[in-house]
């Protein structure tokens, strides 16, 4: 998964930008960069691996100059963990400098890489935005804004993009609206983010969230509204809301914090846990959900598992090798809440199950006398192709295991499951908005050779700008 960033009309944007990075760090861990671009159109770029903080200081961001910058913060696995996939991009083509920041996943991009290869083109990284750099930079139209639609009009899939082209940004959605994205004014300038979290900390005030199709520019002060994107049917991951996006933010209209305690409602509600003694979350992401679980259950919340802040998500580390030594540097349970107790533990979702089933036997060997699992979203079934970093189908362990064998494999004395209409209730809105295709096998688009999501884990050749 990726956050992206993009200011204007703001002295020193690659300052906002990073303060923004900052908070856009829990959607990618692995890099980060910003282009700036100064009053005279010339843009700079600085890309690393790591954390904003790693990449970015005092002397760095004085040699990014400009009122005019976009940033991203990048999540994918090791084996093209590369400098070369950072992003943004920065090319240089016949408009002048082109910067973009890309949030999603091009479902398309194989193909269309290898018909741009056939015909010449060469590519600096192995990452499905640079597609789209290729596509705008070949097409035949005079004005960079239908070049842009040029190249939006030939790629399938998931992209939330913030582009400059020249001094001017561009905020683009696509039509089905898998990736949030939101602008916010700050003094006389914008602030585009995926998030309104990154709003907050740079000070800007959300004037509005991005919709499916939505194609704005922003040049200096002024904000306008291309003609949308062709329409398609909207289809907002619904992830965003159970897993992904910080619990401070509005995203699809919605507080994130107030859909997580609504899943956590609708999951006591279809699987209570009569006569158990205290509730407790896997922190942090489904804090608010066993806080709806309590609230709705009357079972009492408590704080029994400790998580250490500064080991990163255990997700993060591809190898399964040494899952048990990292849920333990990251979880550390409180014997005195569990000792001799009936515990409901409240988890977001459960993807290989491995994280889940070292924490039941932490829990367990801290006293609890019965685990009763509970998950705020339904069993993980197949990846996902639209930004979200999912295994392969093989790895995730609904995709061959019924709930049954999942409680055993778990080691609790029971599990349950939100079900997809439970979890579409809680997310608010029109349940057909939303993109649950890792849940249901509902794809909305053709999706790629089925292992095309574990592509970054197998072989070098195509990363995603997630
Ligand atoms: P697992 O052991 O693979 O079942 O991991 C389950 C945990 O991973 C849950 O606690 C989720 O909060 C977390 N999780 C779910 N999806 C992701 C993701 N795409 N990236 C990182 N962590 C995730």
């Amino acid at each position: 998964m990726c956050g992206i960033i993009g200011v204007t009309g703001i002295a020193d944007a690659s300052r906002v930008a990073y303060l923004g990075l900052y908070s856009l760090q829990h959607r990618g861990q692995e890099s980060s960069g910003i282009v700036a671009v100064d009053g005279e159109g010339a843009a700079r770029s600085h890309r690393g691996m790591g954390l904003v903080s790693d990449v970015f200081d005092e002397k760095v961001l004085g040699e990014l100059p400009g009122d005019v910058a976009i940033g991203h913060t990048r999540y994918s696995t090791a084996g093209t963990s590369v400098l070369a996939n950072a992003q943004p991009m920065l090319a240089r083509y016949r408009e002048g400098p082109l910067a973009l920041a890309h949030n999603g996943n091009l479902t398309n991009a194989v193909q269309l890489r290898s018909d741009l290869v056939t015909k010449g083109s060469i590519f600096q990284s192995s990452s499905d935005s640079e597609v789209l750099v290729h596509l705008i930079a070949r097409s035949e139209a005079r004005e960079p804004e239908d070049q842009l639609l040029d190249a939006l009009e030939r790629v399938e899939g998931a992209y939330s993009l913030v582009i400059t082209i020249g001094r001017t940004l561009y905020a683009i959605v696509d039509p089905r609206g898998f990736r949030p994205l939101v602008l916010g004014r700050l003094g006389r300038g914008w602030v585009v983010a995926s998030e309104t979290c990154a709003l907050d900390i740079a000070g800007a005030t959300l004037v509005r969230h991005l919709e499916p199709g939505d194609f704005v520019r922003i040049h200096g002060e002024d904000v306008d509204d291309l003609p949308k994107l062709p329409a398609r049917p909207h289809r907002r991951c619904v992830f965003e809301l159970v897993y992904f996006s910080r619990p401070d933010s509005t995203v699809f209209h919605r507080s994130v914090d107030a859909a997580r305690r609504a899943l956590g409602r609708e999951l006591a509600r279809e699987h209570p846990a009569p006569g158990a003694d205290c509730v407790f979350s896997v922190p942090d992401s489904s804090n608010a959900m066993a806080l709806g679980f309590s609230e709705e259950s009357r079972i009492k919340l408590e704080h029994a598992l400790i998580r250490n802040h500064y080991v990163g998500r255990t997700f993060i580390h591809p190898a399964q090798a040494g899952r048990m030594a990292k849920v333990k540097i990251k979880f550390n349970p409180v014997r005195e809440v569990l000792e001799g107790k009936k515990v409901v533990v409240v988890d977001d979702s459960i993807v290989r199950g491995t994280t889940s089933k070292a924490l039941v036997q932490l829990i367990r060997h801290a006293g609890a006398a019965e685990v009763h699992f509970r998950v705020a979203s339904p069993p993980i079934t197949g990846p996902c192709y639209y930004g979200i970093d999912t295994p392969t189908k093989g790895e995730l362990i609904a995709s061959s295991h019924d709930v049954t064998e999942i409680r055993d494999h778990l080691g609790v004395d029971s599990l349950g499951y939100l079900s997809l209409d439970g979890m579409l209730r809680a997310a608010g809105g029109d349940p057909a908005d939303f993109c649950h295709a890792c849940f249901s096998g509902a794809y909305p688009t053709e999706i790629p050779g089925d292992d095309m999501a574990g592509a970054r884990h197998a072989a070098p050749l195509l990363t995603t700008a997630v």
